[in-house]
């Protein structure tokens, strides 16, 4: 499932590659998404302008068009892709929008399992899924908000970091990385840790998305970049998917267990 640093690195390339070019064309197919589209709809409101901006709030991207407030709300769900390719490359299967740009390229969303969405909203400032979002953990102030809110919790700190209504967008991977290198057992419950080791490890939330940003994700399956690299950030990962391995910091076998239904990968012996 791509993660907010995937998310994050597929706003920056679409940056790159989409902004200011016309609008010429749009097609969708006609399996549904997770939220319903009206092709007529977005034809109406895409063709003949361009996107001006792609902002990001948590795993949500939103293409702005120039002069307008509406804009194209995508969130990827668990294997959407968005790929900026060539208007000759061929349409591979489970594409399900393609919007033709001048210069002949093609922004596509592809998404074998539909539980992403494409679609246009007349008003993303008052969407109902933004609005119940919580801390972004890339924006100023991150750590001291997070300090705040998790002090009272009496969930495990894993729980608390996966829960989108207090950080938006830390996913599995990233929550047991984080927890790693701020030497915090996953167990433990939130509101036991001192305000200096909740700081430390807002900082560590911080750190592990954005060197994962730099990297272009982690990309264990089902997600490419527009541009069709797959991310590098798996090789940095300390943790997740290394259970029996020796930890990298003190040598102790890491584990695996089960939390809220989710893996966890920590290590016993230095995180506590
Ligand atoms: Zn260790």
């Amino acid at each position: 499932m791509p993660e907010l640093p995937e998310v994050e690195s597929v706003r920056r390339l679409l940056v790159g590659a989409v902004l200011n070019r016309p609008i010429l064309e749009v097609h969708c197919g006609a399996q549904q998404l997770r939220r319903a589209l009206d092709p007529d709809r977005l034809r109406t409101e895409l063709v003949g302008a361009r996107f001006a901006a792609v902002d990001r709030e948590a795993k949500y991207l939103l293409m702005r068009l120039e002069g307008r407030d509406g804009a194209v709300l995508v969130h990827l769900g668990m294997t959407g892709r968005l790929l900026v390719v060539e208007r000759e490359r061929p349409t591979q299967p489970h594409t399900h929008i393609v919007v033709g740009l001048e210069g002949g390229v093609d922004l596509r969303y592809v998404d074998v399992r539909r539980f992403g969405f494409f679609c246009w909203s007349d008003t993303p400032a008052a969407e109902p899924s933004l609005l119940k979002l919580g801390l972004d953990p890339l924006a100023d102030g991150f750590e001291d908000r997070f300090v705040l809110q998790a002090r009272s919790r009496g969930v495990s700190i894993k729980s608390l970091l996966m829960d989108q209504g207090v950080i938006g967008g830390v996913g599995n991977i990233y929550a047991s990385e984080a927890l790693w290198r701020s030497r915090v057992d996953p167990r433990r419950r939130a509101g036991q840790l001192s305000a200096r080791r909740l700081k430390s490890l807002a900082e560590a939330v911080r750190a592990v998305l954005l060197a994962a940003i730099e990297g272009g994700g982690s990309t264990i399956k089902d997600f490419v970049l527009p541009d069709g690299d797959s991310g590098g950030f798996v090789k940095l990962l300390k943790v997740y998917g290394h259970a029996g391995e020796p930890c990298v910091r003190c040598g102790e076998l890491l584990r695996k267990i089960r939390q809220a239904g989710r893996s966890t990968f920590y290590c016993s012996k230095c995180q506590r």
